[in-house]
């Protein structure tokens, strides 16, 4: 028997042989040409091949996990279609005489370098993946190998590799594969947005599990923990034994989970509590709403922004906004204004080198410093009020002054907006993202200036605790359920009770199993996370006592470390 750990990508438990899947050797030799218009010509038809290959597989998802997955096909078509990238790389045949294959290698380092140095975010990631996938596929056709995907896994499978593009796993037989398990990728990477998409268990960052596994071993995976993956491949007698356990009473609480969809939250004691999804896109919204979310907590504007040369105008986020309000109404759509600096950098904005981001430039720093940016980002939401229930929010508010200006230009909006006859809703809530210890300090000043407050508890914790969200070597440090964490937490939330005002969490931590009892029984009233975390939200939140929540807050305020408070937690919710 062979045991291995990894991070959690899609949260479950299965069982199943394993399936080896090996990406081509896409290895070439970069040789000097004669004939560039032959050379040219190779490269034209590969991107037209690539083309056409690409729309088969979007067509081939939609109606199936439709819009959601497939606008990451839709990304890398428009990559294969955009001619100014194609002259690029011809324009390097032409220049340095290289063949198609070096060509295109050129081209695409020089890319993946410059999407590499705009920081570590999921979305950056995302985007180096699809221009990696992208690049496979145009030099495996140049190559002249077939395509290999994983449409002919066998029944039952645990599919093992070392990487997975979304090309490899777009036409996977579904049905077939039991579990998804990588070397490589992190919990943000494509397999972790198809495996929870699909419900299929997945783990990441697996070391070694290639080289120690052989195709058809048995392979069982244990994703359940959001922490870590456990994974045993050959198992002895009694790891199959307390497996099956596991596995029974896992699949009679996911088939109750299931129709906990689109349920009020309520407690056994009569507490209501508002449950929303945090978003970035229109799909992440159509992904949550199929989860049965009603109100959208957090929706991250900066991804908007990243991808496009140019910033939005007001026009089209004024489009983007009043889609995502309508599809809610009545439920509420929490804006959160652009949110750059740190480690979330975007193309269309020169933000200046740093030596400690997180501490620099980032938020509502931003905002401020380029008036004319927040300005129309502010009129668009402004406007798109007049159709939905739109609360705007503000990042890394630090001191209550950055909110009063946030609010007086809305104020000029509102009077532009009346001049101009354009509608909106002069009633729309204002909001703190609590995420320095600043604001925790100042919740009663920012509650008596705004009208709710939603604790970041990512940027919280790596601020409270001194401790960068992004590096790993700091990360044991990054406690989610430190004491000094916890007390924070509280501290926002009664100043901004005692001044009637609501409260809301809606980073990590709202969506993790064990700390809803202890953030509701703390007074928090709104728990906005990713979609498919919500059935299971609701089905927790139906089987608590308010009264007990209440409780248990009250000891873990008392207690001195992390591993004490998870380990009461653990015993008495999980
Ligand atoms: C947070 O910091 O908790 C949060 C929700 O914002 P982000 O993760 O986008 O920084
Ligand atoms: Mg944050």
């Amino acid at each position: 028997m062979v045991f291995i750990e990894g991070k959690s990508a899609s949260p479950g438990i299965s069982s199943g042989r394993a399936f080896i899947y090996k990406q081509q050797d896409l290895s070439f030799e970069t040789e000097k040409i004669n004939d560039v218009q032959v050379e040219s010509k190779r490269l034209h038809d590969a991107f037209n091949l690539a083309s056409g290959e690409l729309l088969e597989i979007k067509n081939s998802l939609s109606g199936d996990l439709g819009e959601e997955y497939g606008h990451i096909f839709r990304a890398q078509m428009t990559m294969v279609e955009d001619e100014e990238f194609l002259n690029e790389i011809i324009e390097i045949i032409e220049e340095e005489k290289l063949c198609a294959e070096g060509s295109l290698k050129t081209i695409f380092d020089g890319y993946s370098e410059a999407f590499s140095s705009l920081g570590e975010d999921d979305y950056n990631r995302q985007r180096l993946a699809d221009l990696a996938d992208v690049y496979s596929r145009i030099l495996r056709i140049l190559l002249g190998l077939p395509d290999t995907n994983l449409s002919g896994v066998p029944a039952g499978s645990i599919v093992i590799a070392e990487d997975l593009m979304p090309s490899d796993t777009a036409l996977m037989n579904r049905e077939n594969v039991k579990g998804l398990i990588t070397e490589k990728g992190g919990v943000t990477s494509h397999v972790a947005i198809l495996s929870k998409s699909l419900g299929i268990p997945a783990a990441v960052g697996t070391a070694k599990a290639v080289s120690q596994t052989t195709a058809g071993d048995e392979v069982l995976l244990d994703s359940r923990n959001f922490e870590k993956a456990s994974i045993w491949i050959k198992p002895g007698q009694a790891e199959k034994l307390s497996f099956t356990k596991e596995l029974k009473s896992h699949e009679e609480k996911t088939a109750l989970i299931s129709e906990m969809k689109g349920k009020e939250a309520i407690t056994l004691d009569g507490k209501k509590i508002e449950l929303s999804a945090n978003i970035g896109s229109l799909e992440d919204l159509e992904n949550a709403l199929s989860f049965g979310a009603k109100s959208v907590g957090l929706l991250r504007t900066e991804f908007f922004f990243l991808g496009t040369k140019t910033q939005p105008d007001e026009e089209k986020q004024f489009v983007f906004y009043k889609k995502a309000a309508e599809r809610l109404n009545p439920g509420m759509l929490v804006i959160r204004t652009l949110d750059i600096g740190g480690d979330k950098e975007v193309g269309c904005f020169e933000l200046p080198k740093e030596d400690n981001p997180f501490l620099g430039l980032r938020g509502i720093r931003v905002s401020i410093k380029y008036h004319e940016v927040f300005k129309t980002q502010l009129r668009a939401i402004v406007r798109a009020s007049a159709f939905g229930n739109i609360k705007v929010m503000f990042p890394m508010i630090a001191d209550v002054s950055e909110l009063i200006y946030a609010k007086k230009l809305i104020s000029e909006i509102y009077d532009e907006l009346k001049t101009e006859g354009k509608d909106f809703n002069p009633d729309m809530e204002i909001g703190t993202m609590v995420e320095t210890p600043a604001a925790v300090f100042i919740a009663d000043l920012l509650t008596e200036v705004g009208d709710f407050i939603s604790i970041g508890t990512n940027d919280l914790t790596q601020y409270v605790l001194c401790a960068d969200r992004i590096n790993e070597n700091v990360s044991e440090y990054y406690r989610m359920f430190s004491p000094a964490l916890i007390r924070a937490i509280k501290s926002a939330s009664d100043a901004a009770l005692k001044n009637g005002k609501w409260t809301g969490v809606c980073g990590e931590l709202g969506g993790v199993a064990i700390a809803i009892p202890l953030l509701i029984g703390i007074g928090i009233g709104e728990l906005s996370m990713t979609g498919g975390m919500l059935p299971e939200a609701v089905s927790i939140i139906r089987n608590l006592n308010y009264s007990d929540c209440k409780k248990a807050a009250d000891k873990v305020l008392l207690m001195k470390t992390e591993e004490e408070i998870k380990a009461f937690l653990q015993a008495n919710f999980a």
